[in-house]
């Protein structure tokens, strides 16, 4: 069993709205060992990929991307929720992203100076729900004319849409974690096989 999945079953705690609470160890407070383990999957996964560049979004992915971007020996970037005021209309891709848990439509943005059309970039995030936040991060991308390498879970939580929307856009999903359903009466998960 991963360590990840360990934590949860020991950790997690479960809210409304099939909301998964594991900020003891992935979101607040950050356990380095979940941490290394995500590295060393999401990297074994994904090291056929040319990968030049790791993208998340603010603020809870940011540290699992550090970590599989030093281990490619990349860069990461990571889509900002609030605009700079260094950061001129013209000088951004920007999309729109409706946040599961926050129940809010943002503006995100990455600096069109840190995404060109020969960067492969690896996206990676906290959680899949419906796929709102990668499918923001993917139109970046797009918009940049870069490929998309895949997009990289570390709890997904697969009775919600994410997987479908992300397999329909094309792109390859991993998940380190896959959770198949969430009991809020009796304060249960059900992991799907094998995650
Ligand atoms: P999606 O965009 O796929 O609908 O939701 C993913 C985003 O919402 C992630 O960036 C994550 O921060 C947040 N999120 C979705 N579901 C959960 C959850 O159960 N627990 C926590 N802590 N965050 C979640």
């Amino acid at each position: 069993m991963s360590y990840l999945k360990d934590r949860i079953i020991k950790d997690g705690i479960i809210y409304p709205n099939n909301v998964l609470k594991i900020d003891s160890f992935l979101n607040h407070q950050i356990d380095p060992k979940v941490m290394k383990e995500i590295e060393n999957e999401l990297y074994e996964h994904f090291k056929k990929e040319p990968i030049t560049k790791v993208l998340t979004i603010e603020a809870s992915g940011i540290a699992p991307a550090i970590m599989v971007a030093a281990h490619f020996d990349v860069p990461m970037l990571f889509a900002k929720k609030t605009k700079p005021s260094t950061l001129q209309k013209d000088d951004r891709y920007e999309t729109q992203v409706h946040s599961y848990t926050k129940n809010v439509t943002s503006n995100v943005m990455v600096s069109k100076q840190y995404l060109s059309a020969d960067d492969h970039v690896l996206i990676i995030d906290d959680f899949l729900a419906n796929g709102q936040a990668s499918l923001g991060l993917i139109d970046l991308v797009r918009q940049a004319g870069a490929t998309v390498a895949g997009v990289g879970i570390c709890v997904e939580k697969s009775f919600q849409d994410g997987r479908r929307q992300l397999e329909e856009a094309g792109v390859d999903v991993y998940s380190i974690v896959r959770i198949e359903a969430i009991d809020n009466d009796t304060q249960t998960i059900t992991f799907a096989e094998g995650h």
